[in-house]
């Protein structure tokens, strides 16, 4: 198999290459743009790898896309490249738009145009697998639902309504044209290598440097966690198991509030960095309120009962291990966060243009 992998120097996509070159026999090629979000030390393991290459380029730009396809000649399009932090999309929501749904929908015409040359066989089996999120289902605020497959899209921040209108172009080039596409929908991830924007990394960071730990609201939205590893392993799964068009929510069964998550932290802080900066008696005593993000959906759950039915997959990690291995892998792998912090991940960008 060839696998195309957009965004595979963010957080997930990284995670996607490191699992098909560590636990498959799939060539693959690593589309990225390489935008702030992007970090080609996430994919440094597997870089001199005989079955991996690297391109940088960028979704939106069309004749890019479609020499990459025609070079690499896929059969399976993974497609994570996306802009993705909520609190920057409400800031400057225009390059949500730009990337989320322009881009993917050139990235479909490129793969149309690829998928309408091969032969019936590679026909068949190709696969152009949208990567989304439960965001695009909006807020379960006060109900005890869970979001399923056929949950109609109601998404509140500028980002989630990016990504649902890139889904929507996806359902309509399989309806349309035949394009064999798959759509998950996955809840939030957490684990290694996460941009230190995001609120696990973020906390962990700040904690270490004694910093405050700025919690949103009253801290009590609630998030369904999945450890990136499972998400790596259930996006390969079903891009090479699932039937063309189908749709599968992948989650972790593991509901917290925002306000818990962070308590957890501090409480494995003090476990297994128990010399704290100067001035800080406990890591809790870092955790403050702060004004909530406008918009902010309080709830999202996902039942993830389908693909487990049908596919056979399931979750490995708990929220209290992956956490517990999240936390120590921050710990030991400063240099990794330090080159993000400083800015320095950026100045050894050996882009290959396409
Ligand atoms: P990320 O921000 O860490 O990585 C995104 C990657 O896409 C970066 O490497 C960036 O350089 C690249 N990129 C951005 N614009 C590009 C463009 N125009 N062309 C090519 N590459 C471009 O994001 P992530 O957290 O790894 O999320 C990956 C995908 O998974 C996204 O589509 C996101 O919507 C989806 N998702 C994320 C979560 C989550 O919890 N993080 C949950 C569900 C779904």
């Amino acid at each position: 198999m060839r696998t195309l992998v957009t965004g595979g120097a963010g957080f997930i996509g990284s995670a996607v290459v490191r699992h098909l070159i560590g636990h498959t026999r799939h060539a693959v090629l690593n589309l990225d743009k390489l935008t702030y979000a992007g970090n080609l030390e996430s994919v440094a393991c597997v870089a001199d790898h005989p079955r991996y290459r690297f391109v940088q380029a960028d979704i939106c730009d069309a004749a890019a896309m479609r020499q990459c396809l025609s070079e690499f000649d896929p059969d399976i399009i993974l497609h994570l490249a996306a802009e993705s932090h909520v609190d920057r999309s409400i800031d400057s929501p225009e390059a949500f738009v730009h990337t989320n749904v322009l881009g993917t929908h050139i990235l479909l015409e490129a793969a149309r145009h690829h998928w309408s040359a091969l032969s019936p066989t590679r026909q068949a089996r190709f696969r152009f697998h949208q990567v989304s999120t439960d965001e695009v289902f909006g807020d379960l605020a006060g109900q005890s639902g869970l979001f399923m497959e056929t949950t109609a899209y109601a998404p509140s921040s500028p980002y989630a309504a990016s990504k649902a209108g890139a889904d929507h172009l996806v359902r309509a080039w399989q309806r349309t044209y035949g394009l064999p596409t798959l759509i998950t929908h996955c809840s939030n991830n957490y684990g290694p290598y996460h941009f230190p924007e995001k609120l696990i990394p973020h906390m962990i960071l700040n904690a270490l440097h004694g910093q405050p730990l700025p919690v949103y609201g009253d801290g009590g939205q609630v998030r369904d966690w999945l450890y990136v590893e499972d998400h790596a392993r259930a996006l390969v799964h079903v891009a090479t198991h699932a039937a063309p068009g189908a749709c599968y929510n992948i989650g972790g069964h593991n509901e917290h509030t925002n306000l818990h998550v962070v308590q957890q932290i501090c409480a494995l802080l003090e476990e297994l960095a128990p010399r704290k900066p100067q001035g800080v008696r406990q890591y809790a005593d870092l955790i403050h309120f702060v004004a909530d993000r406008p918009g902010h959906d309080r709830r999202y759950a996902i039942d993830a009962g389908k693909i487990a039915r049908e596919l056979g997959w399931q979750p490995q990690e708990s929220f209290d291990s992956g956490l517990r291995k999240t936390v120590a892998w921050y710990l030991a792998q400063r240099g990794w966060w330090q080159r993000v912090l400083s800015g320095d991940y950026r100045l050894g960008r050996l882009g290959v243009a396409p």
